[in-house]
């Protein structure tokens, strides 16, 4: 497939973002860069592990970021993050940015600014590198359950996985219409969901100067249908099960009072 986006002027980079843990298709993007002479950036912070047709994500562009903020897949206790890339040159500048601008101490080359990595933050990291596949096994697991056992309510559109990539579920994000009653639901019973993300960016102040927030697209319309439901390595298939059948008690109460107000109306 051959991606028609009508590229702003001065277009240097795209940012891929693998948004929720699935990889972006990297295919046609790449198709894309190389027509127009772009580099890639691979926005992987919801995505590490994640692979696109075998390759893990931030392998594939110019240069990967990971975030390491707490509630990341692999998180810190506090904030931290790492770039990766092939380019020599580029990780040599990358590093003397993150320790203003310097090649040795008192020898700046550069203005740079401080996003050293602290040290307490990367021991916490080392030891919690090693459980990620398993974390992640983990997360793909419930989200089967999810997929199954949501499979047959009506109203929900749920997470579809592209062909020959592993997604890591950061997020499990359905779609429904009556999202704030189905919260309110699950709230009531004890169940914790999250809204990723209430506001679409061009509708964020920040990005009124580029004029798209009543744009017609796909973020702009969903971003009032999004729920994401509980999941993570700390949460059993029993509980997931529990998530599932309150969502099914839901949309069933809700059939009943819509068919009781019809046979009043009537
Ligand atoms: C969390 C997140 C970021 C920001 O990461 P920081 O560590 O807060 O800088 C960027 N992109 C995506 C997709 C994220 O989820």
């Amino acid at each position: 497939m051959m991606l028609r986006i009508k590229l702003p002027p001065r277009t240097t980079a795209i940012i891929a973002v693998h948004l929720y843990g699935q990889p972006c298709d990297m295919g046609p993007l790449k198709d894309l860069a190389q027509i127009h002479d772009l580099k890639i950036i691979e926005d992987c912070a919801q995505a590490h592990g994640a692979e696109y047709h075998g390759q893990r994500v931030g392998t594939i562009g110019e240069i990967g970021t990971f975030s390491f903020y707490p509630g990341k897949n692999l998180g810190a206790y506090g904030d931290a993050g790492a770039i990766v890339t092939n380019d020599s040159s580029l990780a040599q500048r990358a590093k003397m940015i993150a320790n203003h601008g310097r090649v040795a101490k008192y020898d700046h080359i550069m203005e740079g600014r401080n996003s050293r990595l602290d040290g307490l933050q990367a021991a916490i990291l080392s030891v919690k590198l090693k459980h990620l596949d398993s974390w992640l096994e983990h997360r793909i697991q419930l989200s089967k359950a999810y997929l199954k056992g949501l499979k047959n309510i009506g109203d929900i559109v749920l997470p579809v996985i592209n062909k020959d990539i592993r997604h890591v579920f950061h997020l499990f994000v359905i779609r429904t219409k009556y999202r704030e009653a189905l919260r309110a639901h699950l709230t009531a019973k004890n169940i914790e969901t999250g809204i990723h993300y209430p506001i679409a960016l061009p509708k964020l102040e920040a990005y009124h100067y580029m004029k798209q927030a009543d744009a017609k697209m796909m973020a702009n319309r969903l971003d009032n249908e999004l729920l994401s439901l509980p999941i993570g390595e700390h949460l059993s298939r029993e509980q997931v099960q529990e998530v599932i059948s309150e969502i099914d008690q839901f949309f069933k109460l809700k059939s009943e009072t819509i068919a009781i107000y019809n046979f009043h109306k009537n």
